[in-house]
C-alpha cells in the first residue's frame, strides 16, 4: 500500500469488486494493450455505481495502426461507448500525441460510494467473498482461509490465490 493507494495484480477482465463498487473508475493508456479491450470497458462499467463516471484513453496516432480494432478514430470511440456501453454525456477530446481522454457517465442514480478501505470492496479471489484482513506479508480470507500474498514491493498478487 502507497498511502491510501494498492496495487493489485488480477485479470482485468473479472475485476475482484462488486457492482458498482466505485463513484469513479480510471483506466488510462492501457486498454489497447489488453488482448480483449471491449471485455475490459464492460467490467470497467460494471464496477462503476449507477451515475458514476469513467475515465478512459483511447490510442491515437501512427501506433494505433499497429493495434487493429483496440484503438479507434475520436467519432468511432465516442460511438462504440455511447451504443456498445450505453455511457451518456461521453466526451472524447485529444489528450496527448498519441492518445485522446474519454469522459463517460454511467446511467442511472445511486449514492456516492466515497472512498473505502480496500478490504470492503475487494473479493477474495477464491470465493468472492468480502472477507480479506491484512496479515504479515499477505491477506487471508476469514471464509475459506485462501492466502493472497503480498510482494516485497507492496504488489498484492491475486493471481496466486486463483
Ligand atoms: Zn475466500
Amino acid at each position: 500500500m502507497f498511502g491510501r493507494l494498492h496495487l493489485l495484480h488480477h485479470p482485468a477482465e473479472h475485476l475482484p469488486f462488486p457492482e458498482g463498487a466505485f463513484d469513479l473508475v480510471c483506466c488510462l493508456e492501457a486498454l489497447e494493450f489488453m488482448v480483449r479491450p471491449r471485455a475490459v470497458v464492460a467490467e470497467l462499467v460494471r464496477v462503476t455505481r449507477p451515475g458514476g463516471w469513467l475515465l478512459l484513453t483511447n490510442r491515437l496516432g501512427t501506433d494505433a495502426r499497429l493495434m487493429p480494432g483496440k484503438a479507434w478514430s475520436l467519432e468511432q470511440a465516442q460511438q462504440i461507448y455511447q451504443e456498445e456501453f450505453g455511457l451518456l454525456e461521453v466526451e472524447v477530446q485529444r489528450w496527448q500525441v498519441d492518445y485522446s481522454l474519454i469522459w463517460a457517465r454511467k446511467p442511472g442514480e445511486s449514492l456516492p460510494t466515497r472512498s473505502r478501505p480496500l478490504e470492503e470492496v475487494w473479493c477474495c479471489p477464491r470465493c468472492g467473498k468480502t472477507a480479506l484482513l491484512r496479515v504479515a506479508g499477505a491477506y487471508r480470507c476469514t471464509a475459506c482461509e485462501a492466502r493472497v500474498p503480498v510482494g516485497a514491493d507492496e504488489i498484492i498478487e491475486a493471481l496466486s490465490a486463483l
